[in-house]
Formats: structure tokens, sequence, C-alpha cells
């Protein structure tokens, strides 16, 4: 340990700056539809990272095609990608994948943190991620005062699209993940003791557009065909899939139509959340959902659309990944943490770099809990010491103590 403990123990003099850094970038909204605090927070990464010296450049996302409100398809915009690389002809290199997007959009009741004690705070991504971001700026400082940091390269990507489930960002995703070595992102663990995700399912969001005739309800009701009716009764066979494939589930999970009552509704549609244990899954998936639409296309007046597809693969933990994360565990037990990881259905960008083909740790983010709620908290002596973890990683991969 003697060579790391100068980054060490500078890091362990940084918890009031991390925590006067997370407040101020957690009370900038930066709802992932929110272009323009996307923006702000963008240019804060982009000054906070400056000292690293590194090459930055912030990147324009594509688009992503969304079901409206009409039941039509359009492009959404999307917000910037920061990016930065140090030493990319290093013959190691560490990627550094993080999100500045948060579920919380400009208009949620949920806007600005609060101490509930002096180790908690409660704020809107405090712990996804910006907490994580924390972790990841403050390891690479202390790595870049490391004697022996020319011997790796890194790179960073920060999405603005994660909590949508990356559809713009995806294939900057697979660029980055087939040029670098090891992957890194910063999502938080587990639980609030610090555990790692390891196995994670795969997912799909779909849409299902059902479409009616429109008839005046007093006068004209047999005229009419009710899409509400019709997509219910499609809706109640989409679920009814859930139990008869092993750890595949299918959640409804919005559900929109119709308007004034005195009409029979002519468009309906509802968004659907698929969760898979493995690549195989996805063709059944796909067929049986076909089918139930199949059925119910054929009813007279009635017309259904289905929108969507697969997004991100399953991560499995094996290979050069299994190896990883015991590196990770040793190392966090070298600074007295005792980790573990376990198996989780929610889904983040390590599953897009797995399927890259990068082996990566994806949860090395700080510990908190309640993410994605109004009650979100990070513990905040975690800062520390995710970044502590994160360090010695990265110094170990630069000392050659560490190699896949
Ligand atoms: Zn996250």
């Amino acid at each position: 340990m003697q060579p790391y403990l100068g980054a060490l123990d500078w890091l362990g003099s940084q918890q009031d700056n991390m925590t006067q850094t997370l407040i101020r970038w957690a009370n900038i909204n930066s709802g992932s539809e929110n272009l323009t605090g996307l923006a702000t927070m963008t240019t804060e990464l982009e000054h906070a990272f400056a000292p690293l010296g590194a090459n930055v450049a912030t990147l324009p996302t594509p688009t992503r095609q969304i079901v409206n409100a009409k039941g039509e398809l359009e492009q959404q915009a999307l917000g910037d990608m920061l990016s930065l690389r140090q030493r990319p002809d290093a013959p190691v290199r560490i990627l550094l994948c993080g999100h500045m997007d948060t579920v919380f959009g400009a208009d949620h009741e949920f806007q600005v943190c609060r101490h509930l004690d002096d180790q908690t705070i409660n704020g809107p991504g405090v712990t996804d991620m910006k907490g994580g971001l924390l972790v990841m700026l403050y390891g690479l400082m202390a790595l870049e005062q490391f004697t022996l940091k020319d011997n790796i390269g890194w790179e960073v990507l920060i999405n603005a699209d994660e909590e949508l489930g990356s559809p713009g960002s995806a294939k900057m995703l697979e660029t980055v993940a087939k040029r670098n070595t090891v992957g890194f992102a910063f999502e938080p663990a587990t639980n609030a003791d610090g555990t790692l995700a390891g196995q994670r399912k795969g997912s799909g969001k779909f849409t299902v557009v059902c479409r009616g005739r429109a008839a005046h309800a007093g006068r004209h009701f047999a005229k009419g065909r009710n899409a509400i009716v019709a997509l219910s009764q499609c809706i109640t066979e989409l679920a009814s899939l859930n139990g008869q494939r092993d750890g595949v589930t299918i959640n409804i999970g919005h559900i929109h139509g119709g308007g004034p009552i005195n009409v029979v509704p002519d468009l309906a549609q509802c968004s659907i959340d698929v969760r898979l244990p493995s690549k195989d899954d996805e063709a059944w998936v796909q067929d049986n959902f076909n089918k139930v639409i199949a059925t119910h296309q054929q009813h007279d007046g009635i017309e259904f659309a289905l929108h969507g597809g697969f997004g991100r693969q399953a991560k499995h933990i094996t290979g050069k990944t299994k190896r990883l994360y015991e590196q990770v565990v040793a190392t966090a037990g070298e600074l007295g943490m005792a980790l573990d990881w376990q198996a989780t259905g929610g889904c983040c960008d390590g599953n897009n770099l797995a399927a890259a083909g990068l082996p990566n740790v994806d949860t090395l983010g700080v510990r908190g809990g309640n993410i994605h709620s109004s009650d979100e908290y990070i513990i905040l002596p975690s800062l520390v010491e995710r970044a502590q973890l994160h360090a010695l990683l990265l110094m170990k991969f630069a000392a050659g103590e560490l190699s896949l």
C-alpha cells in the first residue's frame, strides 16, 4: 500500500469539497428532457474536470424516436455527451462512464438538497449519480498525482440520456467500449452497505398504439369503435405472458387515451417495460407480442401498431468480467471495505459496455438509497470512501499490480 498512501491521504482530506460540489450539482435540475439544465450541468462538469488536463469535447447525441400523445412517431432531441481522453495510446486504457441526467424533470417537486443529518443528504440525483460523478472525478485527480500514471490511459464518457435507456448514446458507448481495456461506471451501490451489482437483466421498451373510430356516445354509439376497450383487452393478454418464461417480466407502465366521455375514443396507447435474463428471451417476447397484437388486429374497425424494441442486453459475470469483480472486491478489502456483488433486474450502461465486449464493474458510485424517488439520499462519507477505492484500482492498474 505504501506507494498509494499519498494519493489516498489526499482524498481523505477532500470530504468538504466533494460535499459542497455535490450540493451545487444536485441543485441544478438535469432531468433527461431538460436540455437547458443539462447544458448547465455540462458546463459545470467541464469546469470541474478541466484540472485533469485531458482532451475535452462535447459530443452531440443523436435524437431518439418516441411515440407522442397522438400516437405518432416523433424525434426527440437529447442533451450533449461530455468526453475526455487522456493518454489514448497507453497499453492499458480504462473507460469511466457516467450520466449527468436524472429522472426528475424541471416540473418535478423534488429540486433541492437538504441535510437529514451531518452524514446524510436528501436530494435529486445525489446518489444516482451526481455523487458517482464526483467519485469518478476525484479518483482521476488522485491518479494524476501518482508517479506511475503514464502507464495507463483513460477515457471519460458522461451521457445525458441514461435514465431513458441511453437510446441516443448507445452507439457512442459501443465505440468507446471497443477501444478500452477495462470499464468502470459509477452507478450507486445496490444498497446502503455498498454491495455491487453483478448480473443484470436486459431490457426492452415498447409502445402499443390502438386506433378505433370516434362517434357520439349518445347518437351513434354503435358506429364507434372503442380504442380504450380494445387496448384493454390486448393489455390483459400481454400481461398474462408474465410467469410463462423464467425471469422475463412485462410491466405495463403507462396508459393513455380517450377524452370527453360523451365520445367513443378513437385512440389509446400503452407503454411497456420488458426485462429479460438473456438475449435468447428477446425472440420469445417479440413473437408473443406479435401474436397477441395480430389476434386483436382482426376486430372490425380496430387497428394496432407496435413500436419499440430491445435496447440493452443482459450482463453476465463470467470470464474477464468475473476476474475484474474479484479484483475490485479484493482491492476494497485492502481499504477495509467488505464488498460483494449480487444480481439485479436493473439495467444501466454497464449492460451496453458488456454487450460490446468490455469487462466492467458498473456500481463504483456512492452508497445511499431510495433512488428515483423524492426520498433519494446519499451517505456522505461514501464519497471519499468510493473515490479511494476508484483511485486505488486505477493506481494498481498503472503499477501493473492489476491486469486482466
Ligand atoms: Zn443511474
